[in-house]
């Protein structure tokens, strides 16, 4: 009865029972979403530490949820890795990001992938196909993870990493200096680029230490023969320490925010233009 239910959990506190309700309904709206191919990608540019000039970008993944809005992908990413959503979810960003780059030659691309997708034994053969089908020269794709992966099963991530890069694609190393990540793991692995991560260039700002801290970061990295990009970059201030730090690609608001397809058509045309 409901009585002795409550009896059980002393601990009751209605508020859980609300959130869980919210994230069962995300999560069933999520699974509709990407079966209705209501997922969209946008863009963020990458730009030449020294030319500004557009050499990548980072697909990132959008949801608009019928009846309420945008939701952040802060929010739905966690809900996809926690459902298993994530392999279609990831997925079909990078079928649909590979199909963009066919109209954009001359630029590279990144895409993120969650650890959990290599659960599937087949991830990598799909991968694979989806380059195959899109007649995307691999090397031109970046695939972003961050280090809890690396950290969690260093044997099994090195496998996945090896077999990846037998493809062709690259390995960046994501938001580096949060959590636990170490130059270690830039040797151990043999990332191809490492990424800083928002919140170092934002500590720019407090002084010599967080710029002394950088500056060894990236010339460290850099001794590995490991390019560097820095990202949530908002400022020319920021820009110019990044750059004589070390970091050969920016990415951030100060160049350009996630955008629509045709936003990047203008930005890539700007970056031709002769000088
Ligand atoms: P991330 O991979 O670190 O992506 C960079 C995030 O920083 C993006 O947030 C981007 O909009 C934001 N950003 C870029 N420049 C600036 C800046 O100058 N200032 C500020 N304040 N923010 C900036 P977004 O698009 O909200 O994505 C959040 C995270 O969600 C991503 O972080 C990534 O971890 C995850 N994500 C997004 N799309 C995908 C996807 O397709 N697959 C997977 N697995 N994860 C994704
Ligand atoms: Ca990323
Ligand atoms: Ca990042
Ligand atoms: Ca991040």
């Amino acid at each position: 009865s409901k009585d002795s239910g409550r009896g059980r959990s002393s601990f009751y506190d209605p508020r859980m029972d609300d959130e869980r309700e919210l994230r069962n309904q995300l999560e069933l709206d999520l699974r509709a979403a990407i079966q209705a191919g209501e997922i969209s990608v946008v863009y963020q540019p990458i730009v030449d530490a020294h030319s500004f000039d557009l050499v990548s970008v980072e697909a990132l993944a959008r949801w608009t949820r019928r009846g309420h809005g945008p939701v952040s992908p802060d929010v739905f990413i966690p809900i996809a890795e926690a459902s298993g959503l994530i392999d279609r979810l990831g997925l079909c960003v990078l079928e649909m990001a590979l199909r963009q780059l066919q109209r954009w030659p001359g630029v590279r691309l990144s895409v993120n992938i969650s650890p959990g997708q290599f659960r599937d034994p087949a991830f990598v053969e799909r991968v694979e196909a989806l380059f195959v089908d899109a007649n995307i020269e691999p090397y031109r794709v970046t695939l972003e993870m961050t280090e809890t992966y690396f950290i969690q099963n260093a044997e099994r991530a090195k496998a996945a990493l090896d077999r990846l890069r037998k493809i062709g694609v690259k390995i960046a190393l994501d938001d580096f200096g949060v959590g636990f990540s170490s130059v270690g793991y830039l040797r151990q692995f043999g990332f191809d680029r490492m990424k800083i991560d928002r919140s170092l260039i934002q500590a720019l700002s407090e002084g010599h230490r967080a710029i002394e801290m950088l500056q060894a970061t990236v010339a460290l990295a850099r001794s590995l023969n490991i390019p560097v990009t820095a990202e949530g970059v908002e400022t020319e201030q920021q820009a110019v320490i990044l750059r004589l730090a070390g970091c050969d690609q920016l990415q951030g608001y100060l160049f350009g925010r996630p955008s629509v397809p045709a936003d990047i058509d203008a930005y890539r045309a700007r970056s031709m233009l002769p000088r």
